[in-house]
């Protein structure tokens, strides 16, 4: 049954897909480096808030030598505001794997592209597809959502296994256009049959034969696995300036943001007291405490319940990097969580 509904796939979705396309910035050729940095950065992101970091990365860094050789700041700072930062360190990685591996050209095998650094089966399934014409189908969220509905399947698509065997089942059934295939079942996932509105069957090339369509029972797909709630943490941010500058630092090369820019933060909300003695504690004499402004933050495992202490300093001291507003904005990638912090200042 499953097999009959997917062999179905191909004559109607090709050349619907052909029609009714959307024209972004990553369509406009098959190079991989182009193709592969859009998959990056379309991972929980939408295409609209992609696509101008998209044309912005390529302006800056236009060959996968480039991206190898560019540093740390800059590449954060390209990044900033996009989340989920070890997307980029792993794209950097990866291409210094293709410049010493394969001598600056992308690989065009399906093990070679899988054993780059952040290429998992979803991303190698896409480049080689989209890339390369070969049957290697790109099984994500999207897709799985749109096999349930089709197959009426009610095993829960969070399965590793799940995916896996609609890996097998497309696999079976690609077409030699295996790019065109794939962007197509991305395309109606992403359009017709997406994840938070009911779907639009009227408009479908799938509708005559979707089980979900036929037996009005489309919105009960997909099934998923009950969520695990999130940890839960507070923490106190300090916004500290002195002369025109603020203090910043640099977390830890390893664990959460690693490698990027924040405010001087500790664990707990502090009341007012505690937080004055928190900051001569970082060896700063505090003076006016400008504001204090309560925001959260959600991270995939963790939501940060954060409180902003805005404060005036005397001297610009401690074991801080002191810099103007100039300055963060020019170089330094302040990442989403402490960003939201630094847009309630003046200067933004
Ligand atoms: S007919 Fe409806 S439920 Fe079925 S694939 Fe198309 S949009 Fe999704």
């Amino acid at each position: 049954m499953e097999e009959n509904i997917l062999s179905a796939l191909p004559g109607v979705l090709l050349p619907w897909y052909r029609e009714n396309r959307r024209e972004l910035p990553w369509r406009r050729d098959r190079e991989p480096y182009h193709v592969w940095l859009s998959e990056i950065m379309l991972q929980q992101t939408r295409v609209e808030a992609v696509k101008g970091y998209y044309t912005r990365f390529l302006e800056a860094l236009p060959t996968i030598e480039d991206l190898a050789n560019c540093d740390d700041d800059t590449l954060h700072k390209l990044w900033e505001g996009l989340g989920y930062y070890s997307r980029v360190r792993n794209l950097k990685k990866a291409a210094n794997q293709i410049m010493k591996r394969h001598g600056g050209r992308f690989p065009d095998t399906y093990e070679e592209v899988r054993a780059l650094s952040g290429i998992g089966d979803y991303t190698a399934g896409a480049i080689c597809s989209i890339c390369f014409d070969y049957p290697t189908p790109a099984v994500d969220g999207n897709v799985l959502r749109v096999i349930s509905r089709l197959t009426e399947d009610a095993t829960p698509i969070d399965l590793p296994a799940r995916k896996k065997e609609v890996s097998q089942l497309l696999a079976a059934v690609y077409p030699a256009e295996a790019g065109d295939f794939t962007q197509a079942l991305m395309e109606l996932g992403a359009t017709l049959c997406g994840p938070n509105w009911k779907p639009r069957c009227q408009e479908c090339p799938c509708a005559q034969f979707c089980g979900g369509a036929i037996h009005g029972a489309a919105e009960q797909f997909p099934v998923k696995l009950p969520k695990k709630g999130k940890k839960e943490e507070d923490r106190t941010v300090f916004i500290l300036s002195c002369d025109g500058k603020y203090a910043l630092q640099k977390r830890p090369n390893k664990g959460l943001l690693a490698g990027l820019w924040q405010f001087p933060n500790v664990s707990g909300k502090l009341d007012t007291p505690k937080a004055l003695a928190a900051v001569e504690e970082l060896g700063l004499r505090p003076r006016d405490i400008l504001r204090i402004v309560e925001r959260k933050h959600i991270f995939t495992h963790i939501r940060w319940e954060m409180r902003g202490i805005y404060l005036e300093v005397a001297e610009c001291a401690g074991d801080f990097t002191w810099m103007t507003a100039e300055e963060i904005e020019a170089s330094a990638a302040l990442p989403t969580a402490f960003r939201q912090f630094w847009e309630e200042t003046d200067h933004v």
